[in-house]
């Protein structure tokens, strides 16, 4: 058996970044920028309130409680006309722009009409008291307060969420240097497999897994593509993969990598590409057949629906990430503590626990989310995380234990 690590560094070694490409900003959530983002503006472009007020001269208000005279009414998007002479004020709205002559703005609620203007006149009756003295700059939002031009506001390899993209929109930019999207194809393998829901004949299972895969896939931030179901006949797989591979980045399978008589995935993989077959030391999970056909990375997964989810996720999500330009593909853990025994028996592998982990005293505890055969995958629906428990006899309650916290 290979140690996890040795496998994953294989696995790595062969899905090499894609060459990057420019997309439309509103194609780029969860893309891995390729290039550096440099600020060509600044945000704001313009002194503007951060409140609904009055736009003064701080020094006209020193002395508060003063009366100003209101001269115009500025409105965000809107630019103002009127210089902010002594004594005067103008009524301004979140976002506006500051007027000239005022350097501050007092928020509405510490302020009252005392004398009403004209209702669409100049205002020039119209009378503010101001109840409070203010600094200069109060409430005002200056020029470049978020970013100034020329700022490296997003390194190379900066997995782009909700948040950046609105940065990215904030600049003006509408399309972004990425790594692009893949497509990655999802098969499931196995005489015994139904998907259309119909009454089972002798035998017979439901294909759990490729609804499973395509989400995870889904989930990465990959294009799924569904490639259907094989029955365990190697001519049938191969057409299927090598189908795949023409329309696909990289590909994922489950099942026939075990050391049964009809696990021909191996078999074909290995006829029609460069195939690795390896058994990690790694419970559940423990056969992968990785190759490439061409340049396309296939995962060749074992069967077993909580085997292919783990599989999927200590292997599959980490090769795709890395083509896809994330600079740490694999996920961290993170320490917790055991809230009850994790038992196990010692075989040489490191053993992923389906557990429940919850936020607690600051830390994390961990508990078993159920049945841990490898064909339970209702625990592993459960779950929320995966305990490593090393080779050994388990971990005991209040005892320190790794954790991958899925999403
Ligand atoms: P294999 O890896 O092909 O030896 O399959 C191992 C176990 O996983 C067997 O019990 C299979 O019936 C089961 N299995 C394989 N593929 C699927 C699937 N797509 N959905 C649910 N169970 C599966
Ligand atoms: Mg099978």
């Amino acid at each position: 058996m290979l140690p996890l690590d040795t496998v994953r560094e294989f696995v790595l070694d062969r899905c090499p970044a894609r060459t990057p490409v420019s997309v439309p900003v509103a194609h780029a959530l969860g893309l891995v920028t390729a290039s550096e983002i440099i600020s060509s503006e600044a945000i704001p472009q313009f002194a503007n309130t951060a409140m609904d007020g009055f736009a003064v001269r701080s020094a006209d208000v020193v002395d508060a409680p003063c009366d100003l005279r209101v001269v115009e009414t500025i409105a965000a998007g809107h630019a103002p006309q009127v210089t902010v002479g002594p004594g005067e004020a103008s009524r301004i709205m979140t976002g506006a722009t500051i007027p000239p002559g005022a350097d501050a703005v007092v928020m509405v609620e510490r302020t009252s009409i005392v004398s009403d203007g004209p209702a669409c006149g100049d205002g020039a009756a119209e009378i503010v008291r101001v109840e409070v003295s203010v600094p200069p700059g109060n409430h005002v939002r200056p020029v470049g307060d978020d970013l100034h031009a020329g700022t490296h506001v997003f390194a190379v390899g900066t997995e782009l969420t909700a948040g950046h993209l609105g940065v990215l929109c904030s600049l003006g930019m509408t399309e972004v240097e990425v790594f692009p999207r893949l497509r990655v194809g999802v098969l499931s393998t196995g005489d015994e497999l139904v998907d259309d829901g119909s009454p089972l004949r002798p035998g017979q299972i439901r294909d759990s897994n490729r609804r499973t895969l395509l989400a995870l896939a889904h989930r990465a931030d990959v294009v799924p593509v569904d490639l259907g179901l094989s029955p365990d006949d190697p001519d049938e797989i191969e057409t299927a993969i090598t189908t795949g591979v023409q329309t696909c980045d990289a590909i994922v399978t489950s099942g026939g990598v075990s050391m049964g008589d009809f696990d021909y995935v191996k078999a074909v993989l290995d006829r029609i590409g460069d195939m690795r077959w390896m058994q990690v030391a790694i419970k559940p999970a423990k056969p992968l057949a990785f190759g490439t056909v061409g340049d396309v990375p296939v995962f060749g997964l074992p069967g077993n629906p909580v085997s292919s989810m783990v599989s999927f996720e200590l292997f599959a999500r980490p090769g795709l990430r890395s083509m896809m330009g994330h600079p740490d593909p694999v996920r961290p853990t993170v320490m917790a503590t055991a809230a009850e025994d994790l038992p196990r028996r010692a075989d040489g592998k490191t053993h992923f626990m389906r557990v429940l982990a919850t936020p607690r005293d600051g830390g994390v505890e961990v508990r078993s989310a159920g049945g841990q055969g490898s064909h339970m995958l209702w625990a592993m629906a459960k779950a929320n995380a995966l305990a490593v428990v090393p080779d050994g006899d388990g971990v005991r309650a209040g005892a320190p234990v790794d954790v991958l916290l899925l999403d």
